[in-house]
């Protein structure tokens, strides 16, 4: 028989099961090469980077389990990809898509490069419910508000591909131009060295696709069912978790809809997926989604420029409990309840002020889930500036926020221990009390309100 291997080129989708490029590479017969490309123009934060490293040990051993091997190599994705088809002689290239546009960019021009000498290139769905492209208006355009797309969204059949991980991989013997290239795990260069900050984010999580099956199970049995009821209030914990495993495909979007479905009450969640779903819609049409206010008359906004307001709202110094437990909390662990994202992002907008493309760029590099679409839509949903957006004038209450969301300060007790000690009635307003050993706020509230709106009326 005429061996040419066929290269599962893995890139944000790190499972094995659900996973429909490795699924059709077993189909073709020939021995597999499993691929990970470290490419340093992939533009990802400090935090996803430690997240994806751990993706890359969790999915070589799922891979070693099954006497395989994943191979991580660095560089321009696509030079690699081509150069190891070409020393290994592989007959085919598979892969996941992606939706973002120099991913797009890259695989657009990969696979007309394979096909140009003869490697069969081809992608497949796995990272959304539905593909960007066909979620339409009955005349062709792409939806610009949310309720719209998902009206339309949940009359087509889900992308579901489910298939168990494949019983047996059969791998390719060791290559020696292969193993050349090989990057060792000691130079990955995805973690914190000087200093280590990513102790938070050991405790915190593990990644891979075990665990992700684990929180979805636990969260269809244990909190689906209240969902509605209870995902705002952040000192419940009563979300599933999932964003960054999906965001690393851990877990298929199907896998979570099939699963939500089978449980009770699952509307409300589901919607947000459809959230999800509708950011990278929105990505795809709009490839400057964090660079470009979706409304063009924002552009004669006059942001403030406050580096110590900027620095005291990313230290989690702005005196507002909620606010600061937030930023803190993001701080430690990589991710923040979003109701509190909507609470933190609102303070830096309108309370400072300042520019939401310095609050997205903070997210981006602290986030573990953070993605180049979500991100962006809601932060523009956040500011006003988005097309589907909260009108500028609706100011949060970052006050009343704590008090209806975390009414006995449970969640600020977590991460803010200076107002620890304060009544249930106080802790949303320590400076009404003169808390000692914590900040006061750095804008009052109703002078910030008012300068807020007077700028949203000199627009
Ligand atoms: C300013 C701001 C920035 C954000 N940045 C990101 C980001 O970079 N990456 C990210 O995944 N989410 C982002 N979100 C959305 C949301 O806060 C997180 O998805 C959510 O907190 C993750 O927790 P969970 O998995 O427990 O969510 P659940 O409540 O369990 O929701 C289930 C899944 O639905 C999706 N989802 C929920 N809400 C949203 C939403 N508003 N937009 C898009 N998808 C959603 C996520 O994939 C989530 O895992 C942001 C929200 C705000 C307000």
């Amino acid at each position: 028989m005429n061996v040419s291997p066929t290269i599962v080129w893995f890139r944000e989708d790190f499972r094995l099961a659900d996973n429909q490029a490795l699924h059709e590479a077993t189909l073709l017969g020939q021995p597999l090469i499993c691929l990970v490309i470290l490419d340093d123009a992939a533009n990802m934060g400090a935090a996803a980077q430690w997240w994806l490293d751990g993706a890359i040990h969790a999915l070589a051993a799922d891979l070693r389990a099954k006497g395989g091997d994943l191979h991580v190599l660095r560089g321009p994705a696509r030079r690699v990809v081509e150069s190891v088809a070409q020393a290994t002689g592989a007959g085919a290239v598979f892969w996941n898509r992606r939706y973002d546009p120099n991913g797009r960019e890259t695989d657009t021009a990969l696979k007309a490069a394979l096909q140009a000498r003869g490697v069969v290139a081809r992608s497949f769905s796995g990272a959304l419910l539905h593909e960007p492209w066909t979620v339409r208006t009955q005349s062709g355009a792409p939806y610009k508000i949310f309720t719209a797309f998902w009206r339309a969204a949940c009359t087509l059949p889900v992308q579901a591909f489910l298939r168990p991980a494949p019983d047996r991989l059969v791998f390719a013997p060791p290559i020696p131009a292969l193993e050349a290239l090989r990057v060792p795990p000691e130079q990955y260069r995805l973690l914190p060295t000087a200093p280590d900050w990513a102790g938070g984010l050991r405790a915190a999580w593990k990644p891979g696709e075990a665990q992700a099956r684990a929180r979805l199970t636990d969260f269809c049995r244990h909190h689906q069912a209240e969902y509605a009821q209870t995902r705002d209030f952040p000192a419940m914990e009563t979300t599933s978790g999932l964003s960054a495993f999906l965001r690393f495909g851990h877990i298929s979007p199907a896998r979570v809809w099939e699963t939500a479905q089978a449980s009770p009450n699952p509307d409300k969640f589901l919607t947000e997926l459809g959230w999800r779903d509708f950011a990278w819609s929105l990505l795809f049409e709009t490839p400057d989604l964090a660079s470009r206010n979706l409304r063009p008359e924002f552009d004669a906004m006059k942001w403030r420029t406050d580096p110590k307001g900027l620095a005291a709202w990313q230290r989690g110094r702005t005196g507002y409990p909620l606010v600061d437990a937030g930023m803190r909390e993001l701080w430690h662990t990589g991710v923040m309840h979003n109701r509190v994202r909507m609470v933190v992002a609102s303070f830096l907008v309108k309370h400072l002020l300042i520019d939401w493309r310095e609050g997205e760029r903070w997210f981006a590099d602290t986030l573990v889930d953070y993605d180049p679409a979500s991100n962006p839509m809601n932060w523009q949903w956040s500011a006003g500036t988005g097309v589907d957006a909260a009108p500028y004038f609706r100011i949060m209450n970052p006050i009343l926020q704590s008090r209806k969301f975390d009414p006995h300060g449970i969640y600020i007790r977590r991460w803010v221990p200076e107002v620890a000690h304060l009544s249930d009635k106080d802790i949303h307003t320590p400076w009404e009390v003169g808390c000692r050993g914590y900040v006061a706020p750095v804008v009052d509230h109703a002078e910030a309100r008012a300068r807020a709106l007077a700028a949203w009326k000199a627009l």
